[in-house]
């Protein structure tokens, strides 16, 4: 098994200029990746320019941010074929590395567009290295930009940032500073959702649970689902009373506390998000909490009740 650390550089719709088209609002334009072995070291690099299709003008961000003009990447090769170069290149059976959570989305939205075979026919697992900075040096929740990492872990920055290469490069440093126990907080990308109920997802985390839930045509439907509200303690696999039920605060998140007798609070947050094909899937995480954070979320109930009756 190897490490593959992709970056990829994109560029959108310049209002104006060039209406966005749908299916493809990022174009990738740069793929830059590097090949680790599967004790983290650096074995084999990809580096390609790609020449665009869709969008013929530059975005001001994106020339800013990575110095590429679009003479640069007339040079470039279409995507099709950078694609396939690259699948070449990486071999399968890897796990893909990215700085943030955003990379294989855009490649799988990319490979939809031209009609190619797609990455996965299930939820692809891959490893953040944005977060994952974050669970080992800081506290899992904040995100730092790649340059602030280099500094903080003394990398010496011999290449200049902001294309895809030399990003890639730097997120494959970083990946091998990392302790193999926080690689076990991989992520879990959703272009493709779980078909149906059998593939849904459940993974338990060092301190959490996550559940990705199939596609529903609405979230009205979600919220009648029976496994996207249980509340089960994750730990005993047991029914436990529900302290406080289902609420949101704004619509988008909702939050239930749980008692387990043996383990305690269990606090359960739903967010509703939008798929592909314009649909919704659930994303649920559960944690135990102490009585004090069990307080904080009866506030917040207790206020969202409030705001909805002034409403009224
Ligand atoms: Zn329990």
């Amino acid at each position: 098994m190897n490490y593959i650390v992709l970056d990829l550089e994109w560029n959108q719709s310049n209002t104006g200029e060039e209406p966005e088209v749908k299916e493809i609002p990022f174009e990738i334009i740069d793929i830059g990746a590097i090949k680790l072995d599967e004790n983290r070291i650096m074995i084999d690099e990809f580096n390609q320019l790609v020449k665009p299709s869709v969008y013929q003008h530059m975005h001001k961000i994106t020339s800013n941010l990575i110095h590429l003009q679009m003479r640069d990447l007339q040079k470039g090769q279409p995507f099709v074929k950078v694609i396939s170069d690259f699948f070449l290149w990486s071999g399968r059976n890897n796990v893909f590395c990215t700085w943030g959570p955003l990379d294989l989305y855009e490649l799988q939205r990319n490979m939809r567009y031209y009609h190619l075979e797609p990455l996965s026919e299930t939820p692809i697992k891959f490893l953040d290295v944005q977060k994952l900075f974050s669970i080992a040096y800081e506290d899992g929740k904040s995100r730092r930009n790649l340059e602030y990492a280099i500094d903080f872990l003394k990398i010496e920055k011999d290449i200049p940032f902001h294309r895809a290469f030399s990003d890639a490069y730097y997120t494959a440093r970083i990946l091998s500073c990392l302790d193999e126990a926080t690689l076990e907080n991989y992520s879990i990308d959703t272009f493709v959702l779980p078909r149906n109920r059998k593939e849904e997802i459940h993974v338990m985390f060092h301190d959490y649970m996550k559940y990705i839930s199939r596609e529903f045509p609405g979230k009205q439907k979600a919220l009648e689902d029976r496994e996207v509200i249980s509340t089960k303690c994750y730990l005993c696999h047991k029914n436990i009373r529900r302290k406080i039920r289902w609420f949101s605060p704004n619509g988008k998140h909702y939050y239930s506390i749980s008692l387990c007798p043996v383990h305690g609070y269990m606090k359960s947050k739903i967010r509703i998000r939008k798929s592909e094909n314009d649909g919704v899937f659930v994303v649920k995480t559960s944690k135990f909490i102490s009585e004090e954070d069990c307080q904080k979320i009866i506030e917040k109930r207790n206020q969202a009740k409030q705001h909805h009756k002034t409403k009224k």
